[in-house]
């Protein structure tokens, strides 16, 4: 494992435009649930995997009550809220500050990059931490809107200030169009790196999966993969090399080493 770290380190410090794409495995080591792990939310309640599914149709046919019931019953995630970064996170960030990373790409909704202080980022399924109007697009931080005075008041659901049209929670439902922006934005940045970062996902979710998909394509990219067990990237050969442990463990590892070869 050592000689592929020190080889992840020399190929970061030769690239002109590395990035990194997130996911799960980066946010388990904070004490987040997954949801299709052996212990995921949906592995225990396929219930409430049935429910997500409706979701979405729901609150396009009545996003009244969609807000109504949201705001009272307890979120299935937990209080991710308080949930706060690990080593993993604060090494894409000082990767970013190192003027190596270029941007990180996320799956997660947990909000913990933002946390942990990235400055270019994409959140590919939204954010638990803010919200999305979805006629135009503008997102807000979640205390925006006083939501339980909305719901007092019986003015849900909240309504954009800009255009009018109805606020959602800007975490992408099962069956949601992945917003238009970061799309994208993050197809444009899987064109542009050659470096692609991979930790913690088996990207097998779409679109995402698409993104190291595109990026192979182009040919020269190297795509390094840092997970606990080889994933379809790596099967598939779309992966030049799999790290293969924790990411809270081998990132802060690799930043070390770039460190190191900086100076
Ligand atoms: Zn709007």
């Amino acid at each position: 494992m050592e000689k592929l770290i020190e080889r992840a380190v020399r190929d970061l410090c030769g690239s002109a435009y590395a990035i990194a794409l997130t996911g799960a495995g980066i946010s388990t080591e904070s004490g987040i649930a997954d949801f299709r792990g052996p212990s995921g939310i949906w592995t225990r309640d396929p219930e409430a995997e049935r429910r997500a599914y409706r979701s979405y149709e729901k609150f396009l046919r009545n996003p009244k009550e969609w807000w109504e019931e949201r705001l009272t019953s307890p979120s299935l995630l937990g209080n991710l809220e308080k949930a706060v970064p690990n080593p993993g996170h604060y090494a894409l960030t000082e990767l970013e500050r190192l003027g190596i990373l270029k941007c990180v790409i996320t799956q997660n909704v947990d909000g913990l990059h933002q946390k942990a202080g990235i400055t270019n980022l994409f959140e590919y399924h939204g954010s638990v931490l803010k919200l999305r109007c979805v006629s135009c697009g503008l997102r807000f931080a979640q205390d925006a809107f006083d939501l339980e005075k909305l719901r007092r008041e019986d003015q849900l659901p909240p309504r954009c200030p800009k255009c009018g049209g109805i606020i959602k929670t800007d975490g992408v439902a099962f069956g949601e169009p992945i917003p238009g922006d970061v799309a994208s934005q993050s197809l444009e940045e899987a064109g542009k790196c050659d470096l692609m970062l991979i930790c913690g996902t088996s990207a097998v979710v779409y679109p995402f999966a698409n993104l190291p998909r595109f990026a192979r394509e182009r040919g020269k990219t190297i795509i390094i993969e840092i997970n606990a067990d080889p994933t379809p990237l790596t099967e598939e050969g779309i992966s030049d090399y799999l790290i293969q442990g924790k990411t809270g463990e081998i990132l802060p590892k690799i930043v070390e080493g770039v460190k190191k070869a900086v100076k």
